[in-house]
C-alpha cells in the first residue's frame, strides 16, 4: 500500500509530443490522464486509440480550447462537451465522462455564476471535472529544470499530488522522466484519474 498518489495530467493534446509522452510513461510503467481538445483529437486519432489500446486515461478538455467560444453561453459549452465526447466514443468504443475546464474552474475567462451553471451541465449527464494542487508551470518555463523544481516546491508537502502538465511543449517531455524519479523518490504511486479519484477543486461544486 502507498499513502502517497500522484496523478500526471497532460492537457491540450493530442499533439506530435504526445506518442513520445506515452512512450515515456510505458517505459516506467506509469498510467497518465489525457484531457484531450477534440479539433486535436480529430487530427491524431490514431494517438487517441493508442492510448485507450496501451492503458492510459482520456478525458475531455473542450472541442476548440477557445475560450470566447466555449464559455460564451450554454449552448455552446454543451456543444464543445458533446462533440468531444462522440469523437472520443467514436475512437475507443466508449464515453470517457472525466473533465477540465480549459484554464481550470477557476478561470476569469467566464463569471463564477457561468462556470457554476457549467458545473450542472456536466452533472447533469454524468461528467466528473478535475483540476490540479500542483501546477508544473510548463506553459511559461524556459527549460524542463524549471519545471522539476516547480513540482518539487510543491509535492513536499502534499500525499496527493494531482499534477498539471501539457502535450504542447517538448521541454515538458524532456522533464518527464526527472518528474517520475522525483515522484518516486518522494515515494508516490501514479495513477490514472478515474471517476471518484481526487479532484482538487478550484471552487466548490455546489
Ligand atoms: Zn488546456
Amino acid at each position: 500500500m502507498y499513502d502517497k498518489i500522484a496523478y500526471l495530467t497532460f492537457d491540450d493534446g493530442p499533439t506530435v509530443y504526445t506518442n513520445e509522452i506515452i512512450n515515456i510513461l510505458n517505459q516506467y510503467q506509469v498510467k497518465g490522464t489525457f484531457f484531450i481538445i477534440g479539433i486535436n483529437a480529430k487530427r491524431f486519432p490514431d494517438v487517441i486509440q493508442r492510448l485507450k489500446k496501451e492503458g492510459h486515461q482520456i478525458g475531455n478538455h473542450s472541442y476548440t480550447h477557445d475560450y470566447n467560444l466555449i464559455y460564451l453561453n450554454a449552448t455552446n459549452f454543451i456543444n464543445e462537451l458533446e462533440l468531444t465526447d462522440k469523437i472520443i466514443y467514436n475512437l475507443t468504443g466508449q464515453h470517457h465522462n472525466l473533465f477540465r475546464f480549459p484554464g481550470g474552474s477557476s478561470t476569469l475567462m467566464a463569471t463564477p455564476e457561468q462556470i457554476t451553471g457549467y458545473i450542472k451541465i456536466l452533472q447533469q449527464r454524468g461528467f466528473e471535472y478535475f483540476d490540479w494542487n500542483v501546477d508544473s508551470g510548463d506553459i511559461l518555463a524556459d527549460n524542463a529544470d524549471q519545471i522539476v523544481n516547480n513540482i518539487e516546491d510543491q509535492i513536499k508537502d502534499k500525499t496527493i499530488a494531482l499534477i498539471l502538465l501539457h502535450s504542447t511543449r517538448l521541454i515538458t517531455v524532456e522533464a518527464l522522466p526527472r518528474i517520475i524519479i522525483l515522484l518516486k523518490t518522494y515515494g508516490f504511486q501514479m495513477q490514472p484519474l478515474t471517476k471518484g479519484s481526487y479532484h482538487a477543486h478550484h471552487r466548490l461544486s455546489n
